[in-house]
């Protein structure tokens, strides 16, 4: 085997992260796979810390469809970390929910004759199910509006209440005497001041784009008659008092994007304004105080939280069913023990305070899990204020029960053709849309390449896709696959031949590029360079075709065997590498090889969740440094070999581009952004 450097596995030694005492949870146990046979034999270059990793992604406003843009900036990166990360047996946890609280979700409820829990209910659900259709792997998926989060949040509210961080304030705003209530933005409808379209929200005009200072002729957008203005008890969050601690974290976090971290700063500098929490409102987290009926929490107050409240609830459910099972195995014992002999009184007082006393422990389990972890949060540039200012804020006002983020990958936004997104405009591609055209897959591998790991913003272009799917994807990497394949099924009956001892040059260089690629690869991951990282796998594969082309196994019958035996373990390698990227077409290629049948040898089960298969030889659950092994022996039997990708055509793009900007067919109303109210403030 050659001294290839790899990364140390990480496995919970109990499975589905449980904690049980007050020790170490997660160890190196290499060799306690759950099936034992584990054949990694060369762990030693320890580059992670022996820490679980939650990941974050920003959460998805309940009120519309998810599009390519939400993918660029979030979810895809988000994912390819993840999935990385489980190939090198590390202890991760994927969670997000639907943003489900605010004045926007109302009044579409309102419209569409739903509760707005109904209506939620239903984005929640499609959210999901379109995220899965890209491979987007959650391992929860949850939502604001679940009695957890809202215990959390309002947990929260109360400690930063008591730590002298919120104070109350009369706030003038709309109020309609016929319907009896606050007006919030939403419910404000009137003439745009700035290009003068009629009924427009007086928080953003959908006609021109722009946030109105003041809408003219405001209108109750309930009853049509004019509003009169009224104060409002309000509650505020003091951002202020921590602009030093603020500052302080920022500049001792060396994770976070330095141009970001500058431009947070600045606004530290020019003072930082406190925040309105309160929204008078019947949607949404109610606020715990006695004289605050009717009133509700702002959606960035509760929103981020959830991160919180979602991976504990998932903690937590994990844990009440390994205690389940052991509660189980005491009774079992127990019964055993009865027959023998029977307890004291004492004794059995000592068990019930053992018992109470794990119980108390099991409320805090989430916490010590996130804790413990290393904190990833995954957001697009527009929510950076919340992100790097107010999250952080409310965690310190809390004494940091909860630790702040290690990292926070922020990446810009997506153009579509050179110009913005906008669903108003139809100028934008669902992910529905995409997959009822093209393979999934594609989009990942087409935004990976060209999202770098910075607030740039990057371009969706036809042309462009078109060449790097058919160039690059399938000229390159899906070509040397098959080539590889095809030959082995075709000339060896798909038995890997007989490798002979005397490899050459090229059959060297060829070895050793499969012996460095993971290490190189997973360098890149590291540093959240996706776009890199598959630059490099790219190179691997053009090395492959080059290597195929110039030994030529079809005129040279005494080199074939060794030349093919190094091309089927370069495919290995390759499968292994591509599956963050792209997982679907990954796991195709698995089969092809012949590993989806427990006819393999190359077996390595973990506990690993979130991807598609079960199998315990499924791709999603191989080790990483094994991309740089060669496992596949002399003997083993392919799979059925086929084309994998299937060539785009010159008249797919042109039906693509034909179809933006024209407004049949989809939804006009649809929200411009995600979160209509992630104004800063
Ligand atoms: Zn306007
Ligand atoms: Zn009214």
């Amino acid at each position: 085997m050659p001294d290839t450097p790899s990364e140390v596995t990480i496995r919970s030694s109990s499975g589905g992260g449980r904690q049980n005492n007050k020790n170490v949870h997660y160890k190196n146990n290499k060799n306690n796979n759950n099936n034992g046979n584990s054949n990694n034999d060369n762990n030693s270059n320890n580059k992670i810390k022996s820490k679980s990793t939650v990941v974050t992604s920003a959460l998805p406003y309940a009120n519309g469809e998810i599009h390519i843009g939400h993918i660029t900036s979030t979810y895809l990166p988000a994912d390819i970390f993840t999935r990385f990360c489980r190939l090198t047996g590390r202890k991760i946890y994927h969670v997000c929910a639907s943003d489900d609280f605010g004045t926007p979700v109302l009044i579409r409820a309102e419209q569409e004759n739903k509760t707005p829990a109904e209506y939620v209910d239903l984005w929640n659900k499609r959210d999901y199910e379109d995220f899965k259709l890209f491979g987007i792997s959650f391992d929860f998926f949850y939502k604001t509006s679940s009695k957890e989060n809202v215990e959390f949040v309002q947990y929260v509210f109360k400690r930063l209440y008591e730590n002298g961080h919120i104070y109350e304030q009369g706030v003038v705003q709309f109020y309609c005497q016929y319907d009896d209530k606050f007006l919030p933005d939403r419910y404000v409808i009137g003439k745009c001041p700035n290009c003068g379209a009629e009924n427009q929200y007086s928080d953003l005009c959908e006609k021109c784009g722009k946030v109105p200072d003041q809408i003219l002729d405001p209108k109750c957008a309930i009853c049509g008659r004019p509003p009169v203005k009224k104060s409002s008890k309000h509650y505020f969050f003091k951002l202020s008092n921590f602009s030093k601690q603020l500052k302080e974290w920022l500049n001792g976090n060396a994770n976070l994007q330095s141009d970001i971290k500058n431009y947070v700063i600045n606004w530290i500098d020019e003072g930082l304004e406190d925040w309105d929490i309160t929204r008078d409102l019947s949607w949404g987290v109610p606020i715990p105080m006695p004289d605050a009926k009717g009133k509700v929490f702002y959606g960035w107050f509760d929103n981020h939280l959830c991160y919180i409240s979602t991976l504990n609830t998932l903690i937590q459910e994990q844990h009440e069913k390994v205690q389940d099972k052991e509660r189980q195995n005491q009774k079992q014992q127990q019964r055993q023990n009865q027959n023998s002999s029977s307890k004291s009184e004492t004794e059995t007082e000592t068990d019930k305070a053992a018992e109470r006393q794990q119980q108390n422990y099991d409320i805090d389990v989430g916490k010590k899990y996130w804790n413990n972890s290393e904190i990833y949060h995954f957001i697009g540039k527009d929510i950076v204020y919340h992100h790097y200012l107010f999250l952080p804020a409310m965690r310190m006002g809390i004494n940091e029960e909860y630790k702040l983020p290690d990292y926070i990958p922020t990446r810009g936004h997506l153009m579509l053709q050179n110009q913005k997104i906008s669903k108003s405009r139809n100028w934008y591609i669902g992910l529905r849309d995409f997959a009822s055209d093209f393979n999934p897959d594609y989009l990942r591998f087409y935004i990976a390449s060209i999202a770098p790991y910075s607030q740039t913003d990057v371009n969706f272009d036809w042309d462009v896709f078109f060449e790097k799917i058919n160039n690059e994807l399938i000229a390159n990497i899906g070509n040397f696959i098959n080539r590889a394949l095809y030959f082995v099924q075709k000339t060896f009956d798909s038995r890997v031949p007989k490798t002979s001892s005397d490899y050459d040059l090229d059959d060297r260089s060829s070895i050793s590029e499969i012996e460095n690629i993971a290490d190189e690869v997973s360098g890149l991951i590291y540093k959240n360079e996706f776009d890199r990282a598959l630059k490099r796998i790219l190179k691997f594969a053009t090395h492959f075709n080059q290597y195929f082309q110039k030994k030529q196994p079809w005129n040279n019958q005494a080199t074939a065997n060794t030349t093919l035996f190094i091309a089927v373990n370069a495919v290995r390698s390759l499968a292994i590498m591509l599956e963050p990227f792209i997982p679907m077409s990954s796991e195709k290629v698995w089969s092809q090889l012949g590993f989806d049948n427990n006819n393999n040898d190359d077996n390595n089960n973990g506990d690993n969740s979130g991807s598609g298969s079960s199998s315990s030889s499924s791709i999603h659950k191989q080790q990483w440094t094994s991309a740089s092994e060669i496992k596949i022996q002399p003997g083993h039997v392919l799979g059925k070999v086929e084309p994998i990708f299937r060539k785009i055509q010159t008249k797919d793009i042109q039906l693509q581009k034909t179809k933006l900007g024209k407004q049949e067919g989809k939804q006009q109303q649809q929200q411009e952004q995600k979160h209509p109210e992630q104004k800063k403030q």
